[in-house]
């Protein structure tokens, strides 16, 4: 456990409540998630888990690189666990918040306008995922519109 713990949050401190957090997030890895939903799924199994605590989880998971923010719903980010070092980019279902690697359309460096020389970039990518589609032809095209549900994180020992 303290190896995982020290996956997930770096140099940051380590604590029994944050290796709950961090749990929660493994076990969800395809999924976008807000501070506010990972709170919701971490109560289940520790109902004593501040709202405060689990954003500083997510503060320092995003700076450990176990976690990065792949777009945002109704003005709160989301974030997704992400496992892939090399630079990538992320495309979230705004139906089921369904989150995939997509690769880097931009292509690297490339002269950008106004004489400026471009250093770097981010980028969201909304869609709606192939079971979505199935589930309903009609898809919105707004971001941010549709319901994240997260799946409950199984319960684990330890
Ligand atoms: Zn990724
Ligand atoms: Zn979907
Ligand atoms: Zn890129």
């Amino acid at each position: 456990m303290r190896a995982f713990g020290r996956s997930a949050y770096g140099t940051g401190r380590v604590s029994r409540q944050r290796v709950s957090i961090a749990l929660v997030v493994d076990a969800s890895p395809d999924r976008a998630f807000s501070a506010e939903d990972l709170a919701a799924l971490v109560r289940l199994d520790d109902p004593g888990i501040g709202l405060a605590t689990v954003y500083r989880a997510l503060a320092a998971m995003e700076s450990s690189g176990f976690i990065e923010p792949v777009g945002e719903r109704n003005g709160a980010v989301v974030y997704a666990r992400c496992v892939d070092a090399g630079h990538h980019h992320h495309v979230v279902c705004t139906c089921c918040g369904m989150v995939e690697d997509a690769e880097c359309p931009v292509g690297g460096t490339s002269a950008g306008a106004n004489g400026f020389r471009i250093t770097g970039h981010r980028l969201v990518l909304y869609g709606i995922c192939p079971s979505c589609q199935r589930a309903a032809p009609e898809p919105g095209d707004e971001p941010g519109r549709g319901r994240f549900r997260v799946r409950p994180a199984s319960r684990r020992a330890g």
